[in-house]
């Protein structure tokens, strides 16, 4: 088990609009305040979206697609650097009409209905994300 210890640096709060994508939201959001690792949530509600399983044995997202108005009863995720650019990977937990959950990985394609974040920057050393034969994923380089 290997680990960075950092200090907190800025809180955001807000919204990201009706019809936005979550995924390029949040990301362009990191970016264009040059946060490069911290860590993410949010809640709110969707108009669709579109989750990730890994597959472990062929080493891709298998993507689950849901058509349909979801709440989000939980998002939450991580800001690191990936291809010298700040990456973030989210998970999300979906609720149906009868209050049955759902979830995965955030892909894109997960469309806003009304979205609250909470991002935390951490100060310290960048993070970053490098291929892992191990399990074909682009893993913390620890
Ligand atoms: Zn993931």
């Amino acid at each position: 088990m290997a680990g960075i210890e950092y200090k907190r640096g800025r809180t955001f709060m807000g919204r990201i609009p009706y019809g936005e994508d979550v995924l390029d939201s949040l990301t362009g959001f990191v970016r264009e305040k040059g946060i490069k690792k911290g860590r993410l949530q949010m809640i709110g509600a969707v108009q669709r979206a579109v989750v990730g399983f890994y597959d472990s044995r062929s080493g891709k997202y298998v993507d689950i697609v849901y058509d349909k108005s979801m709440e989000v009863l939980s998002l939450t995720g991580n800001i690191s650097v990936k291809d010298g650019e700040p990456f973030v990977h989210a998970h999300v937990t979906l609720g149906d009409e009868q209050g049955r959950s759902f979830g995965g990985h955030l892909m894109g394609g997960t469309v806003v209905f009304a979205a609250e974040f909470i991002i935390e920057e951490f100060q310290g050393e960048d993070l970053e994300r490098k291929h892992d034969q191990t399990t074909g994923l682009a893993l913390w380089d620890i």
